[in-house]
């Protein structure tokens, strides 16, 4: 019946995928005009982390300790099959759900932050340290940091700090401070903080206030999404998939998922990018942020505080302030190099849904599979209509492949919003 698929320990890939020597052609390289940030960032980046960003090494070695600690906190996932939802749209298609709200840390992050915190720690530091928006990627690099023996200082976006307090309890109950950014542990932060205007903080200022404070005090600082080697990292995931299906003998037509910086969906979709002559690829952002369909293909800044150095991608401007939608992970202003290089290629599709849309889609999922999804993952399932729509004309089979990148039990708050307003909650506050 394949409702659900596994895989053993055993069958877990040692390696993970690096598209970097496959893409059609060969990658921009960051830009850095005053050398000043590749400087810093061979600071604070673990040497393996900056190694493996620039590595043309198609699958690196997994170390096994790492296997172990991947073990530890849910891996593999299993693939679950969606068919009430393939009974809903009542047309011919299969849907299998990759499901990375499975681990302990609810969602794909971990995948990665597992990852550079294993590497830091190689380096006998005792701190790393990181920034969050809305807080996920922060529960992600708290739950590594106490596997690793790791002390984590974890500066988040202000307004989310006193927003997502669950979030802020989860990561102090793993062991790692976290503090509302700014804040007065770093020079940056207590300057920003004498203007009213920066109270409620950003990610630009929480990502200046990380990597100052892991370059005082000997630090490693871990970076959440966007960069090559946080996607190889985060492949794990479509490799174990590919197995999990090549097993079974499915093939799948189409890959989804949703790209906040990319990392979600090009770990899933890019361990079947050259093998597969035959998937069509489609990604979905959110409509408020809308750099998958309106950015344009250009280098940018990844960050507000312009401390990294640029990198061609889809933006709609690093300066672009977002309006306060409840996909935190969605709000992120440009797309992974790799996946834009594939989206301007034309191998990916892009596309946008917004609020409203996608809430009415996450009810529809709960109530039908009974497993609550994070706002973020539910922006790929109205890819799901539209393909069945495709079946039901064509009278043809359509497999699809989807990112379940984490559920929604940290989104209450923003679920129950709805519900009180009796309307759809743009106001966000
Ligand atoms: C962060 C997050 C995303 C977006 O991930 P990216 O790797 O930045 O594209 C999607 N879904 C969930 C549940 C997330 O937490």
């Amino acid at each position: 019946m394949n409702t659900r698929i596994d895989l053993s320990q055993d069958e877990m890939p040692d390696f993970w995928y690096n598209i970097l020597p496959d893409l059609p052609e060969e990658l921009p390289p960051p830009k850095d005009d005053t050398g000043k940030s590749l400087e810093i960032m061979k600071k604070v980046i673990p040497g393996k982390v900056l190694e493996h960003e620039f590595t043309s090494e198609r699958r690196p070695k997994m170390p096994d300790e790492l296997r172990e600690l991947y073990f530890q906190v849910g891996r593999p996932t299993p693939i679950i099959r969606a068919r009430r939802l393939e009974k809903y749209f009542d047309s011919p298609i299969e849907i299998y759900m990759k499901m990375e709200g499975y681990t302990f840390s609810g969602s794909h992050k971990i995948n990665s932050a597992i990852v550079q915190a294993f590497y830091s720690k190689q380096e006998n530091v005792s701190l790393i340290t990181t920034e969050t928006g809305a807080g996920q990627w922060g529960i992600a690099v708290a739950l590594a940091s106490a596997l690793n023996d790791l002390k984590a200082k974890i500066f988040m976006v202000g307004a989310s700090y006193y927003q997502k307090t669950y979030r802020v309890t989860m990561m102090k109950m793993l062991g790692s401070d976290v503090y509302a950014s700014p804040s007065a542990l770093t020079k940056i932060g207590r300057k920003l903080m004498r203007n009213e205007k920066n109270r409620n903080g950003s990610l630009g200022i929480a990502i200046s206030e990380a990597v100052e404070y892991a370059l005082e005090n000997n630090g490693r600082y871990n970076v959440g999404s966007v960069v090559n080697a946080d996607i190889l990292y985060k492949t794990i995931a479509g490799l174990e998939a590919r197995k999990q299906l090549e097993i079974n003998g499915i093939e799948p037509d189409y890959i989804i998922g949703v790209v906040g910086g990319g990392s979600n969906y090009s770990g899933l979709a890019f361990p079947f990018y050259k093998d597969y002559k035959n998937i069509q690829f489609i990604a979905a952002g959110s409509s408020e942020v809308p750099k998958m369909t309106k950015g344009i293909y250009k280098y940018d800044y990844p960050d507000t505080g312009k401390i990294l150095p640029m990198l061609k991608m889809y933006t709609i401007g690093y300066d672009f302030i977002p309006p306060p939608i409840y996909s935190g992970g969605l709000r992120y202003h440009g797309v992974a190099p790799t996946l834009s290089l594939l989206m301007k290629k034309g191998i990916v599709q892009a596309r946008d849904y917004d609020q409203e849309t996608i809430f009415k889609y996450a009810e529809l999922y709960s109530r039908l599979e009974g497993y609550i999804p994070a706002p973020e993952t539910s922006h790929a399932l109205p890819i799901i209509k539209e393909i069945a729509d495709i079946a039901k004309k064509e009278k043809k089979k359509k497999r699809i492949l989807m990112s379940f990148s984490g559920h929604g039990l940290l989104d209450l708050g923003s679920y129950s919003k709805m519900y009180e307003n009796n309307e759809v909650p743009y106001s966000g506050s």
